[in-house]
């Protein structure tokens, strides 16, 4: 089971086998599943609930990731039923983020992290290489501190040659793609916005403007995709788990055997 409550993130035991992590990262055709995005990917959930909902920022987000408030039990159970779309790239970072906002809002959190997190290593060793191709061969470097929020499409402009360099490299040793992703403009602007949330330049909604949130979640699942995925419940008020959730063999803990005294919220996985 991996999921988060309130903060407090669960990774399944089994993911930390290389070999199991490896064969579920295979039987949902993800190209990247590592422990380490699980994690980012559970924190973008709660952080959602911090610097969107809490916030005021849920029209801004609902812009960049469409609707929150669709069902999200339907859309988990769509997705694991029929897959994302067939031309997902173009809009989503992966195909698990076209489950439902919240998971794309995770997804794009987790690579966000990903990007930054690498960043800051290739500055630190002040990394500079060739961008090959065309006529204008040119130089490049990582430098400065991706952290301090800086122009992200400066950082988006090294991202890109690093890793197409990274990727190279890895393949001169026979070895899978250090970094298994294109990304789109669509997804560079998703990006973007948690670049800007991060460092507080998303101006609050309109008063007025916000709706009532369903409070929320938690939610944990066997198999999850991508940068980590996972099953997430949102509280309907009745107190039950999603007939989904049993019928897929998916267990949702409540917060008390997460062995911590806790809210009553949960959180999306
Ligand atoms: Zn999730």
């Amino acid at each position: 089971m991996t999921g988060h409550d309130d903060g407090r993130i669960v990774i399944a035991l089994a993911e930390a086998d290389d070999a199991e992590r490896e064969k579920r990262r295979n039987a949902m055709g993800e190209p990247y599943r590592t422990l380490l995005g699980h994690f980012r990917h559970e924190i973008g959930h709660y952080y959602w609930d911090r610097l969107v909902r809490d916030r005021g920022r849920l029209q801004a987000c609902r812009a960049v990731f469409g609707d929150d408030t669709a069902d999200y039990a339907k859309a988990l159970e769509r997705h694991y039923r029929e897959g994302g779309p067939e031309n997902w790239q173009e809009h989503y970072v992966s195909q698990y983020a076209t489950t439902h906002a919240w998971e794309d809002f995770a997804e794009t959190w987790a690579h966000y992290l990903h990007i930054v997190d690498t960043m800051e290593m290739a500055a630190a060793y002040q990394l500079g290489f060739n961008v090959l191709g065309g006529d204008h061969d040119r130089r490049a470097r990582a430098e400065g501190d991706p952290y301090e929020g800086g122009d992200f499409a400066e950082t988006i402009a090294v991202w890109m040659p690093l890793t197409v360099a990274l990727n190279s490299i890895n393949r001169c040793m026979g070895l899978a793609d250090l970094y298994p992703f294109v990304l789109s403009p669509a997804v560079v602007r998703k990006l973007e916005f948690i670049h800007d949330l991060v460092h507080d330049r998303i101006p609050p909604d309109e008063q007025g403007s916000q709706e009532a949130q369903p409070d929320t979640h938690s939610g944990e699942q066997t198999g999850e995709p991508a940068l980590s995925g996972k099953g997430r419940k949102i509280d309907n008020g009745e107190g039950s788990q999603p007939a989904f959730f049993a019928q897929a063999g998916l267990e949702i803990r409540d917060s008390g055997e997460l062995g911590e005294p806790s809210s009553d919220s949960a959180a999306p996985t």
